[in-house]
């Protein structure tokens, strides 16, 4: 599955599945464009150290996904988007009443808006290069809900909406748009639900893990960001140049239940 010659962009990619995606895009021989908000050493170092251990091009861009004139200048400042990873994203648990208006303002925005956004800009270049692959990171909770994740689950639905549509849009073309759902995977976004879990739970680390968190996962294990790359790579490859519109879920059986 070579993806030499491509160039893709991996939105939210300074951690967690974004970092496992482009690392897995790299070793198959893809160009690649991290991205996150900050732009600190350790971001450009990521870039350095990803080029140097697969032998292609990295570069990072600075751009803030909660706002739709930067969503598409990452995509200009690229140059390039043969492969666009829609990853970026951000999680907050309330109560529907108590639910921050900013919070689920920036969750729509990061998660769903983004991916709009950056779809606009691309889809014009992927035309012109007459080949072109979208993988948009939706969420178990794409499928299914939980309660106190409204905006979350409002957005991961909207992103499988979204993913349809594009895909129709581009449905006679060399163009292919699909989610991936993930069930728990164990990033910096999970970790930071930890302790808010083991007080309302009043249980211990394992515990919550073993009980709140893989007891929603038939496999019992935590998902890792490379199988989710790997899944990245397959919907990439010409293989899968059928599939489209379509969700792919690795959640250990999550939404099988
Ligand atoms: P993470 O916190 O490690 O990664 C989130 C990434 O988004 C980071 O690189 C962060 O810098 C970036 N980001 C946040 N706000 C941004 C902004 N305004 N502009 C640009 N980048 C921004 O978490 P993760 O678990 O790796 O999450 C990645 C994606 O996977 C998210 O869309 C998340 O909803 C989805 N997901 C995660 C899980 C899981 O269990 N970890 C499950 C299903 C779906």
């Amino acid at each position: 599955m070579s993806l030499s010659g491509k160039t893709a962009i991996v939105t939210g990619s300074n951690s967690g599945i974004g970092l496992g995606v482009a690392h897995e895009l790299a070793r198959a021989g893809a160009d690649v464009v991290l991205n996150s908000f900050t732009d600190r050493d350790e971001d450009h170092k990521l870039a350095e150290d990803m080029a140097a251990q697969h032998g292609v091009k990295v570069r990072y861009i600075k751009a803030d996904m909660s706002k739709g004139d930067e969503c598409r200048a990452l995509i200009e400042t690229a140059g390039a988007c043969d492969i666009l990873v829609n990853n970026a994203g951000i999680q907050h648990v309330a109560r529907i009443e108590e639910f921050p208006v900013g919070k689920w303002d920036a969750i729509i925005a990061i998660n769903l808006s983004s991916t709009f956004h950056t779809s606009a800009a691309a889809l014009p270049m992927m035309r012109k290069a007459g080949w072109g692959r979208i993988v948009n990171i939706a969420s178990a909770h794409g499928l299914t809900a939980s309660p106190f994740k409204s905006a979350y689950v409002a957005a991961k639905h909207g992103i499988v909406g979204f993913t349809k549509v594009t895909a129709l849009e581009t449905a006679e073309e060399p163009i292919t748009c699909n989610a991936i759902c993930p069930g728990y995977v164990l990033t910096p976004l999970v970790e930071a639900q930890i302790p808010d879990q083991m007080k309302t739970h009043d249980m211990d680390r394992e515990t919550v893990i073993r009980e709140v968190m893989l007891d929603r996962q038939p496999s019992k294990e935590f998902a890792t960001v490379e199988e989710i790359g790997g899944t990245a790579v397959f919907l990439c490859s010409d293989a899968a140049k059928q599939i489209t519109g379509t969700t792919i879920s690795v959640d250990g059986g999550w939404t099988a239940l």
